[in-house]
């Protein structure tokens, strides 16, 4: 029936999305925070390229220590959603585990982008809105992923980063 082949078509379309991943922490040991939200994600999806962990300067704020980011792209067959409840789940489970010692805000993992999917509702919006004014997500998207396709601004990552205005030092590790 229809409603077959369009189950057929929507889940093979499902088991080739590559989604793109930013990771960022700066509260305890933060490169040790991004080892472990990576090792929790290739226990749910296909992790394919990891970037080089970067340290970024912090915006403001007297005593804010430096950010570790980093970006990978993994395959998932999850709905957007899904993907969304599953990086909560893994920025719970670490804040969790540290939440006495180093305070709730261990990890951050946002989706950057699901193949070229434009999502914009209140909980999600694919590609993530900030993505091209961000050199901490540009920088290492660039290592792994330079002829990424922005699928809103209809542009490269290499052009986006070229483009970008946000002058924070962001060093490869
Ligand atoms: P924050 O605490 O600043 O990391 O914001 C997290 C919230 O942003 C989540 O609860 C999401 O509902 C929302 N959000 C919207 N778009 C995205 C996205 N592309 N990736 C991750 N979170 C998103």
């Amino acid at each position: 029936s229809c409603c077959t082949i369009k189950r057929y078509c929507s889940s093979r379309h499902q088991s080739s999305m590559k989604a793109v991943i930013a990771l960022g922490a700066n509260i305890g040991e933060p490169k040790e925070n991004l080892d472990l939200a990576i090792a929790l994600l290739r226990e749910a999806t296909d992790v394919h390229l990891v970037s080089s962990y970067y340290t970024t300067a912090p915006v403001g704020g007297p005593e804010q220590p430096d950010y570790i980011n980093a970006v990978c792209i993994i395959d998932s067959a999850l709905p957007a959603m899904d993907l969304l409840s599953l990086l909560h789940g893994i920025e719970k489970s670490l804040g969790r585990e540290r939440v006495e010692h180093w305070g709730p805000r261990t990890i951050d993992l946002d989706i950057l982008m699901i193949n070229d999917i434009v999502i914009d509702t209140p909980t999600l919006t694919i590609p993530h809105p900030q993505l091209h004014n961000r050199r901490f997500a540009l920088l290492p998207l660039h290592e792994i992923a330079p002829a990424l396709h922005h699928p809103v601004l209809n542009k490269t990552i290499h052009e986006l980063l070229l483009n970008c205005l946000d002058t924070l030092d962001v060093q490869k590790k």
